[in-house]
């Protein structure tokens, strides 16, 4: 089979995974539920009919792998995850663990011999809808799970799925990019240089409530006013920041009526960088500004961080790899950072991690309008098979 032909498999893979759910007129896979065991075995098929040897672990994770005829040889890592969110799109997710079993197929069907063992991985959550615990699956395999995951977890044998450290050597993910800027510079992929450090906060303004008819405006001490100059500084103070991204999400305002000066509103707010030190300047900022704006207008700030993750780089050789396979199809090298988790965070406390974006329509994921160009995953796999390629390669000697 061509690569034409691979990838248009892989476009009707994806539809006929699609329709494997949980839930009735849309898509839902969460972790270790039926639908998921029914895709295991739907992709295992496909991972069998491309000659890898498959398994389950402890974890629901889906393992194929390629073996390689070198003695001690160490594995590469490539997939992403299968489950889902609540009413999906069908690319998030399957679509790096399909185009990573269509290029083994393309480097099997040309004879390929590799120096390194090739395992295709489909972890079993990456979304946390089951647990609201992400990355359980890749967690799992990392050896990472802490006993904190864990109490919340029925099916406690997971971490049994983990893997002996320093038996792989890298892993990459091909990933939709569930964003505009491949679009926008109409390229098919994109060369992913960190997923993106993040500050989750809930800052909360304490005014005063009062009698929207009596109370004049030079003596009101309004939460709400207050918390709307906040969210403007926001958006303005990140549009500074060159890359860093913003969001107020939430904002509740207590006992909300019409006539009722605000006395309380509490809103979220999520800082996103690639580059730390520009995150947490970020932030110092903004909560200079939120104490300002409370001085100003009479009012209290509560300030409290809820979570907070660092930045994780991709491996600069892998990433280099990549750019190379990618420069070689004639296309411009966009390098961008990734703003949502992926299942590479997790992978990268055992191993180099590189990944790969595929331009999605209008950067719409999370959504049953997810959508990918057939062209686009084509130059994916091409990519990826190349990619192995290379990388046996560069470390024929090495391993
Ligand atoms: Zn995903």
């Amino acid at each position: 089979m061509g690569l034409l032909d691979l990838s248009r498999q892989l476009m009707r893979r994806c539809d006929d995974l699609g329709a494997i759910s949980e839930e009735r007129g849309q898509l839902t896979r969460t972790f270790a539920s039926p639908a998921m065991r029914r895709a295991n075995k739907l992709v295992g098929s496909w991972m069998r009919a491309a000659g890898l040897q498959v398994r389950e672990d402890a974890a629901f994770n889906l393992l194929g792998r390629w073996e390689s005829k070198k003695r001690g040889a160490k594995t590469f890592l490539l997939g992403s995850h299968l489950d889902t969110v609540r009413n999906a799109g069908k690319y998030d997710g399957p679509l790096g663990v399909l185009t990573a079993i269509a290029a083994v197929q393309l480097l099997r069907e040309r004879r390929v011999e590799l120096p390194f063992h090739v395992e295709v991985v489909g972890f079993s959550d990456e979304e946390g809808v089951r647990y609201h615990t992400t990355y359980l699956g890749s967690r799992a395999l990392a050896g990472t799970l802490t006993a904190a995951d864990l109490a919340h977890v029925a099916e406690k044998q997971i971490v049994k799925a983990r893997r002996p450290r320093g038996e792989f050597f890298g892993y990459a993910e091909v990933h939709i990019e569930q964003g505009p800027v491949l679009e926008e510079k109409n390229l098919p992929v994109g060369v992913v240089t960190a997923v993106a450090g993040q500050s989750r906060l809930q800052v909360e303004f304490q005014g005063a409530a009062g009698h929207a008819g009596t109370v004049p405006m030079k003596q009101r001490r309004d939460a709400l006013a207050g918390a709307a100059e906040f969210i403007l500084a926001v958006e303005a103070i990140a549009a500074d920041g060159a890359g860093t991204v913003a969001t107020v999400g939430k904002l509740s305002v207590a006992h909300g009526a019409s006539n009722v000066i605000p006395g309380h509103a509490l809103l979220t707010l999520d800082v996103r960088d690639q580059r730390d030190s520009q995150r947490l300047a970020v932030v110092r900022a903004l909560r200079a500004k939120a104490k300002a704006i409370c001085k100003q207008r009479g009012l209290e700030l509560s300030w409290k961080p809820v979570q907070q993750a660092a930045a994780v780089p991709c491996d600069k050789i892998l990433t280099q790899i990549f750019s190379n396979c990618v420069a070689q199809r004639g296309l411009e090298v966009l390098k961008l950072p990734s703003g949502a988790g992926h299942d590479a965070v997790v992978l990268a406390a055992i191993c180099p991690v590189a990944m790969l974006f595929v331009r999605c329509k209008k950067g719409i994921s999370h959504n049953p309008a997810e959508s990918v160009k057939p062209a686009d995953v084509r130059v994916a796999v091409e990519v990826l098979a190349d990619f192995i390629l290379r990388l046996a390669k560069n470390c024929s000697g090495a391993l």
